[in-house]
């Protein structure tokens, strides 16, 4: 039997390891009611082995399924849990904050006060507008770096993601390309028309677009470090000559900080790496769990935003108060002494034994982590962009995370996306965690 355990249509033997039966029946019934049965496609385990597990709750560094499983979390709601999930001062906050009603549609103090924490905190933004998404955020800052510069194209990365709008769906990373689709249908090629693409950690590819395009490129967007495509950092040099090359052609340079603003530091990617671009999308944490975007940057630059300037972008939820007060307690828990020391010194722990219990079972492996994030490939490496990053091995992969599954920890369903650590994971979490994977690596190999 145990060969079958792995094989996605034996279900049987699947069952015997981890009973998930009400998550299949909750499944079954949901593939009927929206589209995949998910409302996000990165939910769905279409590159890993079985069906998605249905929650019932979360807490702390944990999730509970619909069958009473409990596993350790590391998606984290894909990025937002960094303080761990349902944190109590967050849900006191947020009850508190509900009695007085959840959307006004009218100036309230609490944006102010996430304003202020983001300005204070995140060096490029002297100005800041909230959104709902991370999406929406991109969305908006794309046409901000348009209207400012007056030029139509930009330049992104290949296997960055950058949310779902037309423009970015270009060589967009993990959840595109999980599905295997290179672009998607429904973005007119007129659209995409002006979306250059590079090589992430390719200067010089970068350059060649300036070269080839004068006095057309409207900027340089890019996640500073990569959590779309795996987990890939920037080489030394990359983001300063980035900042360089943007300033000599009149462009500018914008992080997509959705994933790892308040998380790479509390000033996001750009404090650690001490690159400070013009402008920043921000999402995930900065709505603690719930949903909130943010863009913001030089006030030059914002300064064009309606009402205050020409350029057009609204919302009607925007800057709600349930929304804003879950932002800024979460940023008030990160603020605290010591908070990302210690997300550092757990997370490199916990990828330091992945990376060796996997060699300790001969499987090559490549990662990183930073703070509270990290990611792994099951190849040799290096890994410095999209390209190298599709040598790792999915299928392997899609056992490893089964076999973890059983084990009661819960990976990012994906070969190609990052891992997310939370201050509620201790050192006995991390250290079953490892466990876990010691005993998967076996199992697998
Ligand atoms: C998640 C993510 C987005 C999109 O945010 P949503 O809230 O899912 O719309 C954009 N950019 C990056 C870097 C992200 O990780």
């Amino acid at each position: 039997m145990a060969n079958c355990v792995f094989k996605p249509n034996c279900r049987g033997a699947v069952t015997d390891a981890l009973n998930t039966k009400k998550s299949e029946e909750i499944f079954g019934a949901a593939k009927d009611l929206m589209p995949g049965g998910v409302s996000s496609p990165v939910r769905a385990f279409k590159s890993v082995i079985g069906d998605p597990i249905v929650f019932d709750r979360v807490k702390g560094p944990y999730a509970w399924d619909v069958d009473g499983n409990r596993y350790i979390d590391y998606v984290g709601s894909w990025g937002p849990a960094i303080c761990g999930h349902a944190h109590p001062e967050v849900i006191a906050a947020l009850q508190e904050t509900l009695e007085k009603g959840t959307s006004f549609g009218a100036p309230c103090l609490l944006e102010n006060q996430l304003a202020e924490m983001v300005i204070d905190a995140v060096p490029s933004v002297e100005m800041v507008r909230f959104v709902n998404s991370g999406t929406e955020a991109c969305m908006a800052v794309l046409r901000l770096m348009r209207a400012f510069t007056g030029r139509d194209k930009v330049i992104k990365f290949e296997g960055c993601y950058h949310g779902h709008a037309d423009m970015f769906l270009v060589k967009a990373g993990s959840g595109v390309a999980t599905l295997g689709l290179p672009d998607s249908p429904g973005v007119p090629r007129s659209t995409t028309a002006n979306t250059l693409t590079a090589p992430y950690n390719d200067l010089e590819a970068v350059k060649a677009l300036f070269a080839e395009n004068p006095d057309a490129i409207s900027g340089v967007i890019l996640e500073p470090v990569v959590g779309n495509a795996g987990f890939i950092t920037p080489e030394p040099g990359f983001l300063e000559g980035l900042r360089e090359v943007t300033q000599e052609n009149g462009a500018l340079l914008v992080f997509d900080e959705v994933m790892t603003g308040f998380r790479i530091s509390y000033g996001g990617a750009q404090e650690r790496f001490g690159v400070t671009p013009d402008l920043t999308t921000m999402g995930k944490v900065i709505g603690g769990g719930l949903p909130v975007g943010a863009y913001g940057g030089r006030k030059d630059i914002m300064s064009m935003v309606s009402p205050s300037g020409p350029m057009y972008q609204a919302g009607t939820l925007s800057g709600n108060p349930l929304a804003m007060t879950a932002g800024i307690k979460t940023l008030e828990l990160l603020k605290q002494d010591g908070t990302y020391e210690r997300l550092e010194v757990i997370t490199k722990k916990l990828l330091d034994g992945i990376i060796s219990s996997a060699k300790e079972a001969g499987i090559p492996i490549t990662g990183h982590s930073i703070s509270a994030m990290f990611g792994f490939y099951l190849c040799e490496g290096p890994v410095r962009n999209f390209e190298e990053a599709k040598q790792a091995n999915s299928d392997l992969f899609g056992k490893l995370h089964r076999a973890m599954l059983k084990r009661g920890v819960y990976l990012a369903p994906s070969a190609f996306e990052a891992g997310f650590t939370s201050l509620a994971h201790t050192e006995d979490d991390i250290s079953s965690t490892l466990q876990a994977f010691q005993e998967s690596f076996n199992e697998i190999v």
